[in-house]
């Protein structure tokens, strides 16, 4: 079932490691409301009048937009789209924007899942990687949604970060899991070019990253989750079960998907749009019934890397019979060539027609995928 996706460029800082597109101002908000709004309006036919089972606010920081802007959003959606009665509906949330007013807000306007931004539990890393909010203020916004009936959370945690030792670490997992709530994405901290935090590294003032505390960390992870019942779904994701992420599943399952908003990228499984990165050039465009996207028709090779690499990422797999149907007995016997390689390194598993990667495997999921690309290309 395809899926909408908002993209919502604010925020009220920006964080030390972060790159993407948002703008710290709110002064064209309104102006770029609008705009989102008209381009609701202009690609409703975009999903072939197929009815929404997902629909994720994300950012930048949706939070910060009052709740009457996300009735008002929501409305031209259900203007423009059909919306399955039991779509998921998420918002990613900053703690520090989430008051109980805030919350029943975005209840009412029929946000039914939330993904907070918490990223820590220890002031030390949220100083160091420059987020807006408090530990306090973490704790308190998980209990202040789940007393007002929000029962579908996502965390997220960042490890990796210079300043998180593994007994930290282990401490916010230990909190995490003692929160009650249903989801967890946990990203290892990567260092973007042209953020504040590559340029402190690249100055000396921050030391670089420590892959062997990447890796401990992440296993460190796994088993906690594990522990408390959460199951690995996809190398970042972790739900009780009945709570994956609708929306990122469709994302891995290459159903199609529409985005809003400056930076949004849609797919309709034969090609891929990306809006204009820029909210001055989106607005402008908008306003004179432009489309501000740029398109790209896939490939074959593109569409074969995509498979294996969302695929491969995910606890269902590789499906080897479902690829030798899309791409071809050539393509089929290239990847179950490759893929016997990784089986015999211990990196990946075969179970029927299904390829997985091992435990061992997830530390090196990019790497792998990788593997299967550069084939293709020879
Ligand atoms: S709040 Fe989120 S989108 Fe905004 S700067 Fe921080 S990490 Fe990036």
């Amino acid at each position: 079932m395809p899926g909408l996706y908002l993209h919502i460029p604010f925020c009220k800082q920006a964080c030390h490691y972060c790159d993407f597109h948002f703008s710290t101002t709110l002064k064209n908000k309104d102006e770029l409301l609008t705009a989102l709004k008209l381009e609701i309006g202009l690609r409703r036919s975009y999903l072939e009048n197929k009815a929404l089972d997902t629909i994720y606010f994300g950012g930048g920081t949706p939070s910060l937009l009052e709740g009457i802007e996300i009735r008002e959003i929501m409305a031209e959606i259900r203007d423009n789209f059909e919306i399955t009665r039991s779509a998921e509906i998420t918002l990613e949330a900053n703690p520090d924007d989430l008051t109980n007013e805030k919350l029943m807000a975005l209840h009412q306007a029929g946000i039914n899942r939330l993904s907070i931004g918490i990223q820590s539990f220890s002031e030390e890393d949220l100083k160091f990687m420059n987020r807006a909010h408090s530990v306090e203020q973490a704790l308190q916004c998980v209990k202040d949604a789940q007393r007002i009936g929000i029962n579908n959370i996502s965390i997220d945690l960042i490890y990796g970060v210079q300043t998180l030792d593994d007994d930290q670490w282990k401490k916010n997992l230990d909190i995490a899991f003692s929160l009650g709530v249903q989801h967890l994405s946990c990203y290892s901290l990567t260092i973007e070019p042209r953020t504040a935090l590559a340029k402190m590294i690249k100055e000396k003032k921050v030391a670089e990253l420590e892959d062997e505390k990447s890796v401990r960390q992440f296993e460190m992870l796994m088993d906690k989750a594990a522990d408390a019942g959460f199951e690995h779904y996809e190398i970042s994701n972790f739900a009780k079960p009945g709570f994956y992420s609708r929306h990122n599943t469709s994302y891995w399952k290459a159903e199609p998907y529409l985005g809003i908003g400056p930076s949004a990228h849609s797919y309709d499984r034969t090609s891929r749009q990306w809006n204009v990165s820029n909210n001055h050039e989106y607005i402008r465009k908008l306003m004179v019934g432009a489309i501000p996207a740029e398109k790209e028709v896939l490939s074959d090779e593109n569409k074969f890397n995509e498979f294996i690499l969302t695929n491969l990422r995910t606890s269902w797999g590789v499906d080897a019979e479902k690829l030798k149907n899309e791409f071809g007995a050539e393509a089929s016997m290239t990847f179950l060539a490759i893929a016997n390689f990784q089986i015999q390194d211990g990196l990946m598993e075969k179970s029927g027609n299904i390829f997985r990667l091992t435990r061992k495997g997830k530390f090196y999921a990019d790497r792998i995928a990788a593997d299967f690309f550069s084939e293709m290309e020879d």
